[in-house]
C-alpha cells in the first residue's frame, strides 16, 4: 500500500524565505526570483500562476535544490526542520520522491525512450526502499498505477511511445506519488495535452489529494486550471510575488492589476464578458523596468510606479498584494 501523511495539521511543510535565484548571462545578470516568500501547511494546494518567463520553473527547481549556489544568490527552503539548498547530494537523493516529489516540465517526455516502464519505475523504487522492501516493487507499482487509474499490465511492460501522451503524464504521477512524499511540486502538470486530457488530470490529481492528504504546489501559466484544485494562490511576475491568498478570494476580487488581467483572461461558458488579454509584453529578466517591473503595461500607473519597486502590504486575512496602489 501506499503510505498516507500524517502530520500536525497547524505546523508549516514548507517556508520558502527571501529566495532570490539569478543566471550570469552573456547579456548580464538573469533575475528569475527576487525575495520570494510564503509557507505552505500540509494538506494545502497551492497554485504558482504566472506568463512564461515570471520565475516560476526557477523557484520549483530551487525548492527541490535542482539549483545551488550561485544560482541560489540568497534565502532559505526549510522542509520541516531542514533547509534544503543545504544539504549535501546524499540527503538530498534521500528526501526527492520519498519526501519531496517532483512531476517536472514537460515530464511526460522525460520518460527513458528505450527503457520499459517497469524498469524506470522500480529504478526510483530501488534506491528509496531498503533490501527488506525490495520484495514489494512490483506490489508499489502497481497500487500507484492503479491510483491513476491505469493497468500495471497494459503499462508495465510497455515502452513510452506506446503509450498516449496522457498516459505517460500520468505514469509520472504514479511514479511522483508511489513513496508516499509529504509534498509534491508539479511544473505544468499539463503541458501538451489536449484540454479533455488536462481535465482528466486535474481531476485525478484532486482526487488524490482526498484519498492521500497529499499537500501539492501547482505551477502553471493558465490561472483557470489552477482555480478549480488550488486553495492558495501566488501570482508572480517578472520573477516576483505580486499577489497571494485563497483561491477564492483572488479569483472574485483580485487586487493587483497584474491578477485581475489574468483572471479577466479565464474564458467563461455564460454571460456577455468577453476574454481580455494583458497588453504588452513580460520584462526581459535582465533589463527589468525600474520601479514596478509591471509599470510598462498597467493602466494604473503612477509616477511614483516608475521609480519604487512595491513591498508587499497586508490587505486582508491570509491576502497579500506588492502595488503601490495599496501603500
Ligand atoms: Fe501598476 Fe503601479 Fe501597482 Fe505597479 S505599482 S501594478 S505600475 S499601480
Amino acid at each position: 500500500m501506499i503510505p498516507t501523511l500524517e502530520v500536525s495539521p497547524v505546523d508549516n511543510l514548507l517556508e520558502v524565505t527571501d529566495l532570490s535565484v539569478g543566471y550570469v548571462t552573456k547579456n548580464g545578470l538573469l533575475r528569475a526570483v527576487n525575495e520570494v516568500s510564503f509557507k505552505v501547511s500540509p494538506g494545502d494546494v497551492t497554485g504558482i500562476v504566472g506568463e512564461s518567463g515570471s520565475g516560476k520553473t526557477s523557484l520549483a527547481n530551487a525548492l527541490l535544490a535542482l539549483l545551488r549556489p550561485p544560482a541560489i544568490s540568497k534565502g532559505r527552503v526549510s522542509f520541516g526542520e531542514r533547509n534544503v539548498l543545504s544539504l549535501n547530494d546524499d540527503e538530498l537523493r534521500k528526501l526527492r520522491w520519498k519526501e519531496l516529489s517532483y512531476i517536472p516540465q514537460g515530464s511526460m517526455n522525460s520518460l527513458n525512450p528505450v527503457m520499459r516502464i517497469k524498469d524506470q519505475f522500480s529504478g526510483i523504487l530501488q534506491t528509496h526502499l531498503d533490501q527488506a522492501e525490495r520484495d514489494r516493487t512490483r506490489r508499489v507499482m502497481e497500487d500507484s498505477l492503479s491510483k491513476v487509474g491505469l493497468d500495471a499490465h497494459n503499462v508495465l511492460d510497455a515502452y513510452p511511445h506506446e503509450l498516449s501522451g496522457g498516459m505517460k503524464q500520468r505514469v509520472i504521477i504514479a511514479m511522483a506519488i508511489s513513496l508516499g512524499p509529504k509534498l509534491i511540486v508539479a511544473d505544468e502538470p499539463t503541458t501538451a495535452l489536449d484540454v479533455v486530457t488536462q481535465k482528466d488530470i486535474m481531476t485525478m490529481l484532486a482526487e488524490l489529494k482526498k484519498q492521500m492528504g497529499l499537500t501539492l504546489i501547482l505551477i502553471s501559466h493558465d490561472i483557470s486550471i489552477l482555480a478549480e484544485i488550488c486553495n492558495y494562490l501566488l501570482v508572480m511576475y517578472a520573477g516576483r510575488v505580486v499577489e497571494r491568498g485563497r483561491s477564492e478570494d483572488i479569483l472574485s476580487s483580485p487586487k493587483h492589476p497584474y491578477t485581475s488581467g489574468l483572471v479577466a483572461s479565464i474564458p467563461r461558458l455564460t454571460g456577455e464578458k468577453r476574454v481580455a488579454g494583458i497588453p504588452g509584453e513580460p520584462p526581459d529578466l535582465v533589463t527589468l523596468p525600474t520601479g514596478c517591473a509591471f509599470h510598462p503595461r498597467c493602466k494604473y500607473r503612477m509616477t511614483a510606479c516608475v521609480s519604487q519597486v512595491p513591498s508587499s502590504v497586508s490587505v486582508g486575512d491570509e491576502r497579500e498584494v506588492a502595488c503601490l496602489l495599496y501603500r
